[in-house]
Order: structure tokens, then C-alpha cells, then sequence
């Protein structure tokens, strides 16, 4: 069975048929998981210096120069690459004392070290399957962001205690600001938020679940909700980038929800990140920095606090070497700007063509990871999964991310 690096459900049941160093016929992948196969094909990157097709040494020789002559080195992207690549990046932002970040928004940070650090109750994505009956989808959309969430683990499979599956045992509860795929498909209750009104919703909920009446909302609805959140047997919610965003800086309100309804039944948080390995970048930068997140690495002992946040280390570093993301398509715009401001050499490792690599002066090309290179990921739920490259580079000089960032480090 191959695998597919499409999202971070990383599935692993794909069956993909080769002929002479070709995939000639795939099976069980999503719309998403197909462009992700198609891509082996499309838009592929070339070593390129000011937009100029180099040799591949002479790229890396480039990247090399740079990152020696900065003060200031600013490592960023890394959840679209294997667990590999991503310790191979963090050792070079240690001998580069460089700060290192993602490009998520920082609310999903602290959702998701609240979860690491076990103030918030998680579960894997077999016992979603085999157990929940409510899945809660709160500013979060799988039927587009992560096409077969549904079918293999939340709504419609059988699993051991969900025999009945979608037809009597698995309700789903979607929160969003607009009828989303997921909400038109498949959801029992649909709860429209005006953009930002994640709080207030919240707060209801909690009113109601303490047996008061809801300030916010159609009132006889929140009421329903609620009892069926105290029916419940094992419930689920699946916070996406929606609700994550309108709840920066109020995850405490989350928590105290998450733990009333624990109160009364069993109610887990599974967050949905995008990218096919941002839990695995999150796990290696804990267990080598202290932080999940934006650290500098500058001596010492690692610093992480605002100054760290990418949107401020994009305006005061000096060289940016973007890997694993396209962060000028997937960042603010200020935070973009900061980016690619003049005088700012930027170096892009990158097996397609982006935003990033457009504006990029060195452009590094590298191997699909999980396609034409292999190791190891961490699915959305923490679960590790290995994988062996499908089929061999297209081109033979074509490195994987983890040999492109050791040649680098070699190098300097
Ligand atoms: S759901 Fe995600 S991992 Fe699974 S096939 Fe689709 S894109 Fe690939």
C-alpha cells in the first residue's frame, strides 16, 4: 500500500500501480489526494539563481553564501516535509542560531500545546471511529480540507461500538459562518456564527449546559444542543482555522467548555491541521527546544516569546530560507511583505512552483515527499506513520529535503 501526502490524514490504504518508474493507475485516493499525485508532473522546480536556471551545486552553493553571511537567519515552513528533514532543519537552525517557525496561526499553537501538555483531552482517529457518536465541526470543513475525514473515520464508517454508523449512531454538529460542504453533506445540526462570534457561541453553550438560558443564539436550538451534548456517549470536536482564529487569545474560554462537558460525558478535541506533517514539526521542535513554535536558537538557551513569532522575525531578519510551505501564499500580507523585502535574500527548497519560489532569488528543487522520498510524518492525530519512496526522483540529481538541509549544514 502507498500512501498520500495530501493532508494530514496521511492516508495509508492507497493502491498505485507502477510500470517501468511510473504510476500508471491509483486507487482510493480523494479529488485533493489525485492533484496531490498529479502534481509528480506539474510545475516542477529547477535550481535557479535572480531567476536563472542553474546547476543544482551551484544553487546550493548560493544558499550556502547567504545563510554564512547572515546575522540573522530567519528557517521557515517545515509541515509539509517528513520528521526527517524536519530534525535535519532544526539542527542547522541550531548551528545557524537561527529562529524557526511555521507558517500556522499562533491560536493553533496553543490549542495545540493545551493538548501536548494534557489540559485538553485528545484521542486518536481509529477511536473517533470505533467510538464517537457526536462529531462537532466547529470553523472546520473536512469535505474540502481533508476529503476522506468523513468517510473513513467520522460519519459513515462502522466502527466497534458504531455498528449503526451514520443511519442511527453518529450525529454531526457543524459551527461555522457559512453552509459549508461539510454542513450541506452530512450535518443533523448546522449552527451559522456571524465571522468572530466563536466566543459568544461558547459561552452558550456553557450557559446551556449549566441548565441556564443562552444570551446568544436562537435559544430553543442551543437548548437542543445542549441536550444532545449531555446525551452523548463519546463526543469529538474538530476545531479548524475558523475557530481557532476568532479564539486567539481565548482558549481559556475552550478549555473551561472542554472540561464541563467532560463533566457530565467523554468529549475530545482533535485539531485539523492542513499541512501533511505540522503535528510532526510540533512534536520534534518540543522535544528539542522546549517550544512547538517559534524559537531562536541564537545561543543559548532558546527563546521563544513574541519576538519569535514569525510575523515579527520576518521583519527583523536578514535571509529567509523557506522549506516545506509556500508562506507568501499561506501568510498575512504584512507578514508576506516582511518577507520579501529588498535586501532580504530569500532562498526557497521546494519541489513545485509557488508565490514563494516566484519571488525567491535561489530556488532549490526537491523530492515529493512520501512520493519520491521517504520517512516519517505524524498523522493529525499524533499516530506516526512510515513511509518508503513510491517511485524513484524523475531526475537523478533531484535531492529529498533532508539531503538538500544536510548538504547545506555540511557546507557551512
Ligand atoms: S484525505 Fe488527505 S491524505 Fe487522504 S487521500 Fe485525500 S488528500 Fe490524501
Amino acid at each position: 500500500m502507498a500512501i498520500c501526502t495530501g493532508c494530514s490524514l496521511l492516508c495509508e490504504d492507497i493502491e498505485a500501480t507502477i510500470k517501468d518508474g511510473n504510476i500508471t493507475a491509483v486507487k482510493n485516493l480523494c479529488r485533493k489526494g489525485n492533484g496531490h499525485y498529479q502534481a509528480l508532473k506539474t510545475d516542477r522546480t529547477k535550481p535557479m539563481i535572480d531567476g536563472k536556471e542553474v546547476a543544482l551545486d551551484a544553487a546550493v552553493s548560493k544558499a550556502v553564501e547567504i545563510l554564512k553571511n547572515s546575522k540573522n537567519p530567519l528557517l521557515c515552513g517545515w509541515s509539509n516535509m517528513t520528521m526527517e528533514a524536519q530534525a535535519a532543519g532544526i539542527l542547522l537552525a541550531r548551528k545557524l542560531g537561527a529562529t524557526i517557525c511555521d507558517t500556522s496561526p499562533t491560536c493553533q499553537e496553543d490549542l495545540m500545546e493545551r493538548i501536548m501538555d494534557g489540559k485538553i483531552p485528545t484521542c486518536t482517529l481509529d477511536d473517533v471511529r470505533n467510538f464517537a457518536d457526536t462529531s462537532v465541526f466547529w470553523g472546520s470543513d473536512p469535505s474540502n480540507s481533508h476529503p476522506r475525514h468523513l468517510s473513513r473515520f467520522s460519519y459513515y464508517p462502522r466502527g466497534e461500538k458504531r455498528q449503526k454508523s451514520y443511519e442511527e449512531e453518529r450525529i454531526c454538529v457543524t459551527v461555522d459562518v457559512r453552509k459549508s460542504a461539510t454542513a450541506t453533506l452530512c450535518s443533523n445540526y448546522y449552527f451559522r456564527q456571524p465571522p468572530g462570534g466563536d466566543a459568544e457561541f461558547a459561552e452558550a453553550v456553557l450557559a446551556v449546559l449549566d441548565g441556564k438560558i443562552p444570551k446568544v443564539g436562537d435559544k430553543k436550538r442551543m437548548i437542543e444542543l445542549g441536550t444532545l451534548l449531555r446525551k452523548t456517549e463519546y463526543g469529538v470536536i474538530f476545531p479548524g482555522p475558523g475557530m481557532l482564529l476568532a479564539l486567539q487569545g481565548k482558549m481559556d474560554l475552550f478549555e473551561k467548555l472542554v472540561a464541563k462537558l467532560n463533566e457530565i460525558t467523554k468529549f475530545k478535541v482533535l485539531p485539523m491541521p492542513e499541512h501533511c506533517n505540522t503535528r510532526g514539526y510540533y512534536q520534534l521542535m518540543r522535544e528539542q527546544t522546549g517550544f512547538i513554535n517559534g524559537v531562536s536558537l541564537r545561543g543559548g538557551a532558546p527563546a521563544h516569546g513574541p519576538e519569535q513569532r514569525l510575523a515579527a522575525a520576518a521583519k527583523s531578519c536578514d535571509a529567509v530560507l523557506a522549506v516545506g510551505s509556500d508562506p507568501l501564499a499561506e501568510l498575512p500580507l504584512a507578514t508576506a511583505r516582511a518577507l520579501t523585502r529588498a535586501n532580504v535574500p530569500l532562498i526557497a527548497i521546494d519541489p513545485h512552483r509557488s508565490l514563494t519560489t516566484d519571488a525567491a532569488k535561489v530556488v532549490i528543487p526537491s523530492a515529493m515527499s512520501g512520493l519520491e522520498a521517504g520517512g516519517t510524518a505524524l498523522r493529525m492525530d499524533g499516530v506516526k506513520i512510515a513511509f518508503e519512496p513510491l517511485i524513484k526522483p524523475g531526475k537523478p540529481d533531484l535531492l529529498s529535503d533532508e539531503q538538500i538541509l544536510a548538504r547545506i549544514m555540511e557546507a557551512i
